[in-house]
């Protein structure tokens, strides 16, 4: 899935100017010209980041992005600020606002994409690149490959696909439904049971030998990546002096 970024800007040249750009950096790109516009977006939208103008009508871009900090729902979003102002302080006031960034007008393109690609690593380290990590689990889009510490782990294009969506918001519980749209589609009839034999077949490759299990099932709910796995494996990988459940079993696969 393409990270989503929201411009939120007046100026038209400059917002044909970024959809166009970003869209050929492989962002979903969505536009608003005015913070009301925005605020009213992000009720029904929740992109990935946020680009916003210090200088808007009606809302200023630093107003917006307080209200963008002061709601629960858009409060971890993303938000790189822009002005045409150059000082020191703004710049401070910017930060100070809870942007996590701030490009000052004129910029290229090169600039706008490397910060964005920094600021969504760090917000979601999965979004960023070609490959993601979720403690020892590794999925490589660009080979279409699975790891699990040194072993290479087999799946199905559907398991990788459903894989690469949970991994993309771990911790996040999916619905079945959501699942379904989101790996096979709007357009395909499936029936809510085969997400369950696909996360179950997800489960038999990923888990070898009493490994612990990564995905979390939700009692009528759904889906996630377990966020206490990441953790514990990070710190069993912090003190690797004793091997664990977790060492590698290149014997086997499935
Ligand atoms: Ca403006």
């Amino acid at each position: 899935m393409a990270a989503r970024v929201l411009v939120i800007e007046d100026e038209e040249a400059l917002c044909a100017l970024l959809e166009y750009n970003l869209g050929r950096e492989g962002f979903e790109v969505a536009v608003c010209r005015n913070g009301e516009e925005a605020l009213e977006y992000l009720k029904e939208e929740k992109p990935d980041l946020a680009i916003l103008d210090w200088m808007l009508p009606h809302v200023s871009g630093i107003e917006l992005c307080r209200r963008i900090r002061a709601q629960s729902d858009t409060r971890e979003m993303p938000v790189i600020m822009l002005t045409a102002r150059s000082e020191e302080e703004d710049r401070i006031r910017g930060l100070d606002t809870g942007a996590d960034d701030y490009l000052t007008k004129p910029f290229s393109i090169t600039e706008l994409v490397a910060r964005i690609k920094a600021v969504l690593r760090r917000a979601r380290p999965t979004l960023a690149g070609d490959i993601a990590t979720f403690g020892d689990v590794v999925l490589d889009r660009e080979t279409r490959r699975v790891r699990r510490g040194e072993r290479e782990v087999h799946v199905g294009p559907t398991e990788f696909r459903l894989l690469d969506c949970l991994m993309q918001r771990p911790g996040r519980v999916f619905s079945r439904e959501q699942l379904l749209d989101l790996v096979w589609g709007r357009d395909v009839y499936v029936e809510a049971r085969t997400v369950d034999v696909h996360v179950g077949r997800l489960r038999k490759a990923l888990n070898r030998r009493g490994d612990r299990d990564p995905i979390r099932t939700v009692r009528a709910a759904g889906y996630a990546l377990d966020e206490t796995y990441a953790a514990a494996n990070a710190s069993a990988a912090a003190g690797r002096a004793q091997p664990n459940g977790l060492a590698p079993d290149a014997g086997e696969t499935a």
